[in-house]
């Protein structure tokens, strides 16, 4: 095959005439990419040459609206690559992955730290309350300003070429983070073999480590992986202790153990850059740099919030671990409790007190009832309703495409659901748009995925889902939602593209859905029989709501404060990162049988790119705001209240990043978020 192409002949450079535009998914090849890059990049370069070229004095349309029109070619091939790096790879794409992430920090930063350019935006910013902006112009002129300032425009060449160096080099180490932590998930097979080895395993993790034996070339045996749709499992229901050390201890040991995979010098490079990059742009640290754009504004307001969790929780976390001791004790068990108990004693405490048994509820609760339930949703609040399609080139041959429709029964969306783990796609579940919407010429429709780990069905067998991955399906459909139902004129404030703190809220608001008792009485019916979940479990699951949580917001916020004080370390040097998170774990009182959710030599969303580094804290952020936001339904008496839904509509899942997040908020509510909330759905408001 000739793999040298003449651009005619790249598909990705070739009109993309699939339904929706979608990327020609069939025809991609790696090889197409890097001449497929070039050409975009070339482009973009090209366009804003002419803006700053224009002799004409700056107008919002000469620049900001020709900002918004450039790089279009470059949008459309990095959305295709980064969807399939994150959930089709291969050893070639990921080649080009850490060739093209530092290049394209390199044009970005080329493209904010041209100081022609930014004199034209300067310009505007300086006149705008002369200049007759619509509130989504005069905000579209605002972010690009915030985007020129926070990449450093306006600073002298040194402070400007030094910054673009470590933007570069940021984003070679989040490339690399993220490889040596599926490298490490990759290379850990635990072979099971025999009734022993699977003492305790439900059925359906049975059948899915058959098939992840198969995989791995172990046909006829079962294999636990690091994915953590076998990890969760295995650590609730393996009754082999020994096994269950060894999975966590391979898990926590992802980026560890001075291996070839090792991420330490990673990690404290991508620290100590971090903050050099804050120093230069006048920021005491890369903390206060990161929130300063954030509805939190300061790292103290976040801590704030984390610490007035932290210690109802805690206190809540000792007194289950107490109870799960004295499990222990009552099995005759003689150990002291530990990380890799905690799950699976937990999952013990909670049917005896509960009658709930995780692997009874799987039954009710298969893949595509939960897809239904999720849909209809939509249908019930925001009068929109989907419509399964088979003529959409989909990234893989488990991806399926739906279109979605308005209330006025006009097609507003194209949804892309890949639901099932396999090793070529990164661990976790994640929303991601192939195009954002839009209408500067006339209305673009976005293109949403969802991508998920969920472990497919043993042979003939549907897949059936845990409560928490219905949870995940439910809140990734949540930001699918944010995508979908945009209705902004400008690229720059479309959809999901909100303050990091505020992001989640559209996705942890969604999920309040899935438990209530009228969706799991219409949509959790058993796979085989159709039989609704019995009322009495449905009501069990309402009372065990609160369980654990002591544990669930323990292993959370520790993790989040870690990452906020790492990032607040002025001059890092050195670091030694694994030190400085056994130390604030310490310093926090830590329970000694909870591991952080996410130890920092596999914390992607702090490591692998710059997403939620200092901005872990914006999950229980947003969490403070969904509690909030429900609870809006809750005293309206109605689940799916019309006003109260059109509002959330309008303010926050069509409003893109039209107003500032509190704006948009009060827009909703009516009133400032109260993070009591939080604590009442968690169970830790004190009594
Ligand atoms: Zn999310």
């Amino acid at each position: 095959m000739n793999d040298r192409l003449r651009p005619a002949e790249n598909p990705l450079l070739a009109p993309w005439d699939a339904p929706f535009g979608a990327p020609p998914f069939d025809c991609i090849r790696p090889t197409h990419f890097p001449p497929a890059f070039d050409a975009a990049l070339a482009e973009r370069r090209a366009e804003i040459a002419a803006i700053v070229s224009n002799s004409a004095a700056p107008t919002f349309d000469n620049t900001i609206a020709a900002l918004e029109r450039s790089g279009a070619l470059l949008k459309r091939v990095s959305a295709a690559f980064f969807h399939l790096a994150g959930a089709a790879t291969s050893d070639e794409i990921e080649r080009i992955e850490r060739d093209i992430a530092p290049a394209l920090s390199r044009e970005r930063n080329a493209m904010l730290l041209d100081d022609a350019l930014f004199a034209r935006v300067e310009a505007l910013h300086q006149a705008r309350d002369g200049l007759d902006l619509d509130v989504e112009a005069a905000r579209t002129l605002e972010r690009w300003r915030v985007a020129f300032a926070r990449a450093g425009a306006g600073l002298d060449a040194e402070k400007k070429t030094r910054l673009a160096a470590i933007g570069e080099r940021l984003a070679s180490l989040g490339a690399i983070f993220g490889q040596n932590v599926l490298a490490d998930e990759k290379a850990f097979a635990l072979v099971l073999d025999g009734p022993d080895d699977l003492a305790g395993l439900p059925e359906s993790f049975v059948a899915a480590a058959a098939q992840a034996a198969v995989a791995r070339g172990f046909p006829g045996k079962y294999v636990a992986t690091l994915s953590r749709s076998s990890y969760e499992p295995f650590m609730q229901f393996s009754a082999r202790r020994d096994l269950r050390e060894k999975v966590f201890r391979a898990f926590v040991a992802r980026g560890a153990g001075g291996g070839a995979h090792d991420n330490s010098a990673i990690m404290r490079e991508t620290v100590a850059l971090r903050a050099e990059r804050a120093r230069l742009l006048g920021y005491p640290s890369f903390a206060h740099f990161r929130l300063a754009d954030t509805m939190a504004k300061t790292p103290e307001a976040a801590i704030a919030l984390m610490r007035r969790v932290w210690a109802p929780a805690r206190a809540q976390a000792l007194r289950e671990a107490e109870a799960l001791q004295q499990t222990i004790a009552a099995e005759g068990g003689n150990f002291a409790l530990e990380a890799w108990d905690w799950r699976y004693y937990a999952e013990k405490r909670r049917k005896a007190l509960y009658d709930i048994d995780q692997s009874e509820l799987r039954p009710y609760l298969p893949l595509e009832a939960m897809i239904a339930a999720a849909f209809d949703v939509a249908r019930r609040l925001f009068g929109v309703s989907f419509v399964a399609r088979d003529d959409v080139p989909t990234p893989s041959a488990d991806a399926r495409a739906w279109t979605a429709f308005g209330p006025d029964g006009a097609p507003i969306a194209l949804f892309v659901g890949d639901y099932f783990a396999r090793d070529s796609k990164h661990s976790g579940a994640w929303m991601s748009a192939l195009r954002d919407q839009q209408k500067l010429d006339g209305r673009v429709l976005p293109i949403v995925v969802n991508v998920m780990s969920f472990a497919p069905g043993g042979a003939g067998e549907p897949c059936l889902l845990s409560l928490d991955e219905a949870h995940t399906l439910f809140h990734e459909f949540g930001h699918a939602l944010h995508g979908m139902l945009s209705d902004v004129a400008y690229p720059l404030l479309s959809g999901t593209n909100v303050a990091h703190d505020f992001v989640e809220l559209p996705s942890q608001l969604y999920e309040h859905w899935l438990e209530r008792p009228e969706t799991l009485r219409r949509f959790a019916r058993h796979y085989r029989t159709g039989e609704p979940m019995p009322e009495a479990l449905i009501e069990r699951l309402g009372a065990a709501r609160r369980f654990n949580q002591g544990f669930a917001t323990t292993e959370f916020v520790a993790a989040a404060l870690f990452d906020m004080e790492l990032h607040l370390v002025a001059d890092p040097g050195a670091i030694d990162v694994a030190e400085f998170e056994t130390r604030t774990l310490a310093a926090i009182g830590m329970p000694s049988a909870i591991a952080t959710r996410h130890s920092a030599p596999h914390f992607q969303h702090v490591f692998s790119g710059d997403g939620y580094a200092a901005g872990y804290y914006s999950y229980l952020w947003s969490e403070a705001l969904d509690a909030d936001a429900f609870e809006a339904f809750e005293e309206a008496g109605d689940d799916f209240d019309p006003a109260l839904a059109e509002r959330l509509k309008r303010f926050v899942y069509a409003a893109g990043n039209t107003r500032e997040p509190e704006a948009a908020y009060r827009g909703f509510r009516g009133r400032d978020p109260s993070p009591d909330a939080l604590l009442r759905k968690r169970g830790l408001a004190q009594c």
